[in-house]
């Protein structure tokens, strides 16, 4: 019998018992479409809710076979409800989406046409977007791709297929503060993208929030970024050579001029030049934290895509 790739769906969800059904209504069509070509199943992720949702994936996890769904003890938050997905993940290919139908369950049969022409990793590049606040989403992208490094550019959230090489590889992040399209990018090849316009929440208000997305934008920038900290450096490197150079007006206006201000010149010059040099410290100090900062997320130093002629270290079976 011919082997058809199965798709487990990865569901993070905290109250979204109004949602859930309606999802499950266009997953479910969805899996219709795709049915000579791939087998869907559903994999919830409760992150420790208390309006029922608990209750009802309990009830369709009974008579559903499709349907596997894990139980955090309490809320963890988004990121980690999706960090355990992947670890409990067993299929082909991942597809990861919020169960509020932010993201259109639609577009997993475009997304799942890429996988087929060889993509390993394909994400949803958000086009229009209909939430509040977009003005700041906009703000943060430039500002992250201005300063990033290793980010593609490409504006996506957490909707994507992943392939299980890239899952694989993904497991192997084990940092504390994740920013997922960083590590997504980190873990894969090139990644194709499909522009899709990301609709209003279905039922209910945002459970993230906007402190919550904040702080996310802070670990996206700092955990991919030591620019901010580079740029103390040589702000304080600045500082310090212009109080030299004042410095040296200062002197000339002292000796050659009448219009000198007695005391004035060596005191903004040596404040001008302490605080230079204090910049350039913390700047200097903030380097070695950065790195220190690189060391303990521990990164893998490289990861392989495929091996040629020779078993493959980090994965069971050889590409
Ligand atoms: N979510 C979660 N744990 C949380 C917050 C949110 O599992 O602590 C889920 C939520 O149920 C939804 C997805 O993560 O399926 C995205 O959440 P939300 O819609 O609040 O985020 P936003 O779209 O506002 O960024
Ligand atoms: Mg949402």
């Amino acid at each position: 019998m011919k082997h058809i790739p199965h798709i487990e769906i990865i569901l993070p969800v905290f109250n979204e018992v109004e949602n859930i059904q309606p999802l499950l209504r266009e997953l479910d069509r969805v899996g219709l479409e795709l049915k000579d070509e791939a087998k869907l199943t559903y994999l919830f992720i409760n992150d420790g809710s208390a309006d029922g949702t608990k209750e009802l994936l309990h009830r369709l996890h009974r008579d559903r076979s499709d349907i596997r769904m894990i139980d955090l003890i309490h809320n963890f938050g988004h990121a980690p409800a999706i960090a355990c997905g992947l670890e409990y993940f067993d299929a082909d290919i991942a597809a990861l989406m919020d169960a509020d139908l932010q993201d259109s369950p639609q577009s997993l049969v475009q997304m799942f046409q890429a996988w087929k022409q060889g993509a390993k990793t394909v994400v949803a590049q958000r086009g229009k977007r209909s939430e509040k606040g977009r003005m700041l989403f906009h703000a943060f992208y430039f500002l992250l791709h201005k300063t990033a490094t290793h980010l593609p550019s490409i504006d996506f959230g957490t909707h994507c297929l992943l392939d299980r090489s890239v899952v694989d590889r993904l497991r192997r992040l084990p940092e504390r503060n994740r920013y997922f399209p960083g590590l997504v990018s980190y873990s894969s090849g090139p990644i194709a993208s499909i522009r899709i316009d990301r609709n209003a929440r279905f039922h209910g208000h945002s459970r993230v929030g906007l402190l919550g997305l904040l702080s996310l934008a802070i670990t996206a920038l700092v955990s991919f970024s030591s620019r901010p900290v580079r740029l103390v450096a040589i702000m304080g490197l600045l500082a310090s050579i212009c109080s030299i150079t004042a410095a040296v007006v200062f002197v000339s206006i002292k000796i050659f001029t009448e219009k000198a201000i007695p005391g004035w010149a060596s005191l903004m010059t040596s404040m001008a030049f302490a605080s230079g040099i204090q910049l350039l410290c913390l700047g200097i100090i903030g380097e070695y934290i950065a790195r220190i900062y690189d060391e303990v997320k521990q990164r893998p130093l490289f990861l392989v895509d495929r091996v040629f002629n020779l078993k493959d270290k980090t994965r069971s079976e050889v590409a």
